[in-house]
């Protein structure tokens, strides 16, 4: 039997609870879903899961399990995520930190483990250290700057280990205490040696940076110190066209979030930007709906597009906005719900975890799915929402078993048995 390409698309955050200011309904509740209704109701709608019930989700790890592999056992921690978050491409081996601009005084006493929060010239900063940087004991080292004072820290070369202590010491008053291993690994020793050299060259070169001495001037207190937590160490994942049992080719993202886009192309997929895709709500979505049309025609296996207005939205508390960006997102799922051949497609619409705009942070809460392929029980939903999807046929899914059953509609799944 003919293999069937997969459209996924994401709309982040996009399930939510029931909003007093929309009268106790959800911004879905509210969506007009006309122009994907024909489909919807050709469609088994149910829930997902993206870990397990209980476990609240962050992008990176849902986006994992939307593709197949399980986080709660391929996680490295949240260094590399963030990395790859702040716009660093990793590779397996690279050991990754969390970490924070912080003020240091006398014998590096930590007075301000943020240097005052905001920091207009953290991009400055950062360039400035990469610059002088460069390898500390064979190690490349690179910093990126995520938002405010926080920075993701990237150490590559030979034996590198994540088996060692922060240097953020998390309360202030103390001194930045020394990277220690946390085995006798080798590795391990080697990398505590080289995070606190790290510590001490970016102290000395932030102390003599002019940006300080211009801040010192204006009675700002000094970014002197990089603060390092979490390290974690950037698996090998199972690339997506090379998994066992599933046959895909060739597999193709389009998204605008640095997170989003590093998790699918550690994945093994292309990662595409059109022009006017910007990761936030004023993203131009039908840009991103002409490029899905575009691989989809160039014979791509699966297409996955995503959307992170949603999110946004609902982390600004913002019930309406929300609504308006889930129009727009089901106006471009419906312009290429139009040029597919819906005879050899399956098409699924998601969240990649429930962010309510009363919360304004990721819950546990399952994300409702609209599942379209040839032969499947429809369910004659002509909208979807958090109500609607916990009557669905589909049931509810959890973790890897979504890309489970989105391979098996398109048959490209192995038989397990005989
Ligand atoms: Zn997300
Ligand atoms: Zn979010």
């Amino acid at each position: 039997m003919r293999e069937l390409q997969v459209v996924v698309v994401v709309a982040d955050g996009l399930g939510d609870r029931p909003v007093p200011e929309l009268g106790m309904r959800t911004p879905l509740e509210l969506a007009d879903f006309s122009p994907v209704a024909d489909l919807l109701a050709r469609s088994s709608v149910g829930l997902w899961d993206p870990i397990e019930p209980g476990v609240r989700p962050g992008s990176d790890t849902a986006h994992l399990a939307l593709f197949g592999v399980n986080p709660v056992s391929n996680y490295p921690g949240r260094g590399p995520f963030e990395a790859l978050g702040a716009g660093a491409s990793l590779r397996p081996g690279d050991v990754a930190f969390r970490g924070n601009f912080a003020t240091v005084g006398e014998g590096m006493v930590v007075v301000d483990r943020r240097a005052g929060r905001f920091i207009p010239e953290a991009k400055q900063l950062v360039d400035y250290l990469n610059e002088r940087l460069g390898t500390i004991d064979g190690v490349e080292v690179r910093l990126y700057h995520a938002t405010e004072h926080r920075v993701a820290v990237v150490f590559r070369g030979e034996n590198l280990s994540d088996a060692v202590s922060d240097t953020d010491p998390h309360v202030e008053g103390v001194k930045v205490p020394r990277c220690v291993p946390r085995s006798g690994d080798p590795a391990a020793v080697r990398t505590a040696e080289v995070v606190n050299k790290f510590t001490e060259v970016v102290h000395k070169l932030l102390e003599e940076c002019p940006i300080n001495a211009e801040r010192r001037s204006r009675g700002l207190p000094p970014v002197n110190a990089v603060l390092l937590r979490g390290a974690g160490r950037m698996v090998r994942y199972p690339l997506i066209t090379e998994r066992q049992g599933i046959s895909l080719a060739k597999a193709a993202a389009i998204s605008a979030t640095a997170l989003v886009k590093g998790v699918c192309s550690l994945l093994g997929f292309e990662v595409y930007t059109p022009p006017g895709a910007t990761g936030d709500v004023r993203s131009d979505l039908m840009s991103k709906a002409r490029e899905a049309v575009d691989l989809y025609r160039k014979g791509y296996d699966l297409v996955y597009v995503h959307i992170k207005g949603t999110d946004s939205a609902s982390h600004d508390g913002n019930p309406k906005l929300k609504v308006e960006v889930i129009e727009r997102a089901l106006r471009a799922l419906a312009y290429v719900l139009d040029r597919v051949d819906l005879g050899s497609t399956v098409v699924a619409f998601l969240g990649d975890h429930t962010t309510p705009v009363t919360v304004r942070d990721h819950t546990s809460d399952p994300v409702p799915v609209m599942l379209y392929a040839p032969g499947v029980f429809p369910d004659g939903f002509r909208e979807l929402s958090e109500r609607v999807a916990r009557r669905g046929s589909l049931g509810r899914l959890k973790n890897v078993e979504l890309f489970g059953v989105l391979m098996d509609y398109a048959r490209r799944s192995e038989k397990f048995g005989a």
